[in-house]
């Protein structure tokens, strides 16, 4: 007889050392502050190695990021890892928000240089700021040993010329002090092990952390991919098709397509997993469960 192998039982039954991040936004308004400590109060048994929140290019959610790590310090056991982007702010700024979140008790920061702001092309960086993410990993190390978790693209960011400049300004980020590298989110395996390749050749050895994003709105995420460079494959198009009205379906849909893409990324050695939650705990906590990660309190 053909011998069928269980996808599942192969992930299940192989989940040692698998480690899981959640990557949340800060809340605009009470409600939805009330829905994310429901996210985190459920996510948090899943006792992820960190917790990080974004953090608005230009510094728009400086006070609610700010916020929202602070209570995820003191209301919590998690280790928060605090996004920070350089774009519009000066070197004095950012220093001042990194001795806040080293005295708060802050030892993570996700460096990142942010955005350009679509709506102004000329847009002029700070002067006297840090105008890429490497300068902003440099300036880090300067102020306090944080760890640093920096960006990168298996998809090329949008702006770089080529995808060797690309490599070799994330290598520059390494070089500058960086622990690790989450990507942007892919739905193609083979473009993380591609991209993984290229980053190993170019000397680049930290864990290089995919970043998943679970999808149940595809119209939503084209939006996102397009301004990052991240590309939607033609099946994901097929697999949502018709089901703008059908919820649950999409639902489903999506627990299905994220589980199979880290059973791939699994079986390929990955043993660290970044998800984009989107403040939502449903997807990732099953796509967890299933990876072998259970609740510790239940
Ligand atoms: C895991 C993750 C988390 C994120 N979190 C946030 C967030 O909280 N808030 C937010 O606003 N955005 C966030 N972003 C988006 C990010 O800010 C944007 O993608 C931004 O455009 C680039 O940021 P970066 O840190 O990768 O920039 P950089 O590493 O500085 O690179 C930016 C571009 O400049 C190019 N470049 C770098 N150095 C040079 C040089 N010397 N000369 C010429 N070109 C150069 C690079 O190749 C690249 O194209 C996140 C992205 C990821 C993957």
């Amino acid at each position: 007889m053909k011998n069928y192998t269980n996808k599942l039982e192969e992930v299940v039954l192989n989940k040692s050392e698998i480690n899981v991040s959640f990557e949340f936004f800060p809340p605009k308004t009470d409600e939805m502050e009330t829905k994310l400590w429901e996210v985190i109060s459920r996510l948090k048994n899943l006792n992820p190695t960190f917790v990080s929140v974004t953090y608005g290019a230009g510094g728009s959610t400086r006070e609610r990021t700010h916020h929202t790590i602070k209570r995820i310090i003191d209301d919590t056991t998690l280790k928060p890892a605090s996004h920070l982007t350089c774009i519009a702010a000066s070197k004095e700024e950012i220093h001042e928000i990194l001795y806040n979140y080293w005295q708060i008790g802050v030892r993570h920061i996700v460096a990142l240089r942010g955005d350009m702001p679509a709506s102004s092309p000329n847009y002029q960086l700070h002067p006297d700021g840090y105008k890429y993410a490497n300068e902003l990993v440099a300036g880090i190390k300067k102020i306090a040993d944080f760890e640093i978790s920096v960006a990168g693209y298996p998809e090329k960011h949008p702006e770089a010329k080529s995808f060797e400049e690309d490599i070799d300004n994330l290598k520059r980020k390494v070089d500058a002090g960086a622990d690790r590298i989450i990507t942007q989110f892919f739905f193609d395996s083979d473009v993380y092990f591609r991209f993984v390749d290229k980053c190993h050749k170019s000397g680049i050895n930290v864990p290089i952390v995919p970043g998943i994003l679970p999808v149940s709105n595809v119209k939503q995420t084209k939006h996102f991919a397009k301004m990052c460079g991240a590309k939607i494959p033609k099946w994901m198009n097929e697999v949502f098709n018709g089901l703008d009205e059908k919820q649950d379906t999409r639902q489903l849909i999506a627990g299905i397509v994220a589980v199979e893409l880290c059973r791939i990324l699994r079986n390929g050695g990955v043993k660290d997993f970044h998800f984009y939650t989107l403040n939502r705990s449903e997807l990732t906590s099953a796509i967890c469960h299933i990876l072998g990660v259970s609740d510790s309190l239940s």
